[in-house]
């Protein structure tokens, strides 16, 4: 029952799915395991049945409370420039959303640590996880712009909403040569980031323009 439902068919079948690999191709994503994993992990759980036909569209949906799933290309790309440079043990996840970008990422990670301010966001996630047979996730709910203190460093971070400057909790959390990907800017006008902590002090690099969410303060 589950592998027919994760399967899918029509617009949720493998051959939907191979069309967004090949865009996601087309638009410079090469790291193998990361196209896989958007081939492989079944989208269409995550959003409510009736988006379930699009899915597989390079776009973001709505997954309530005034959240969005993060559109493919970007999961990749994030997924990409964060496992640029080699293999990572721990890694800190912040904005869980629907668990999504989790899912495509945990496997080709250790440990996965993901927060989440919004309670019924992150029980909806746990379970499809859970579903999926993921299982080197830690869950947290809380404010993530303070990182996680306890389960530090972190030798990758991954942030999927938009704070106005960079968290200094986050770039203290990083592990030596660990990096931190976020977006970082106001509404419309914000550049994905690449932060990397070296001994000579932590370096930046501009991953190009994007938008998401902002990232708020607090518990929702
Ligand atoms: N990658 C997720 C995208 C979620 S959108 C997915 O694929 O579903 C960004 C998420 O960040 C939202 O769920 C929002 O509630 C969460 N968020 C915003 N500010 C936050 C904060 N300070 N701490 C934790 N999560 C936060």
């Amino acid at each position: 029952m589950a592998d027919l439902r994760f399967a899918g068919i029509g617009m949720t079948s493998a051959r939907t799915r191979d069309r967004l690999v090949q865009r996601l191709r087309e638009q410079g994503i090469s790291n193998l395991a990361v196209l896989d994993r958007i081939r492989n992990v079944p989208r269409h759980i995550f959003v409510d049945e009736a988006l379930g036909s699009r899915a597989y569209e390079d776009t973001a949906l709505p997954i309530g409370f005034g959240q969005t799933i993060s559109q493919p290309y970007i999961v990749a790309r994030m997924s990409e420039a964060l496992l640029e440079g080699g293999p990572l043990g721990n890694v800190l996840e912040v904005g869980t959303g629907c668990g999504y970008q989790t899912a495509v990422l945990a496997p080709l990670v250790e440990r996965l640590f993901t927060i989440e301010r919004i309670a019924g966001l992150l029980d909806r996630a746990k379970e499809r996880l859970k579903e999926l047979d993921i299982r080197n996730v830690k869950f947290h709910h809380g404010d993530g712009t303070q990182g996680w203190k306890s389960q530090a460093p972190f030798e990758g971070i991954l942030v999927a909403a938009a704070p106005l400057a960079v968290p200094q909790a986050l770039l203290r959390q990083l592990a030596p040569g660990g990096r931190l990907i976020v977006p970082v800017g106001e509404d419309g006008k914000q550049e994905l980031m690449r932060f990397t902590r070296r001994e000579q002090g932590v370096t930046r690099e501009s991953l190009g323009h994007v938008a998401f969410v902002p990232l708020l303060g607090g518990k929702g």
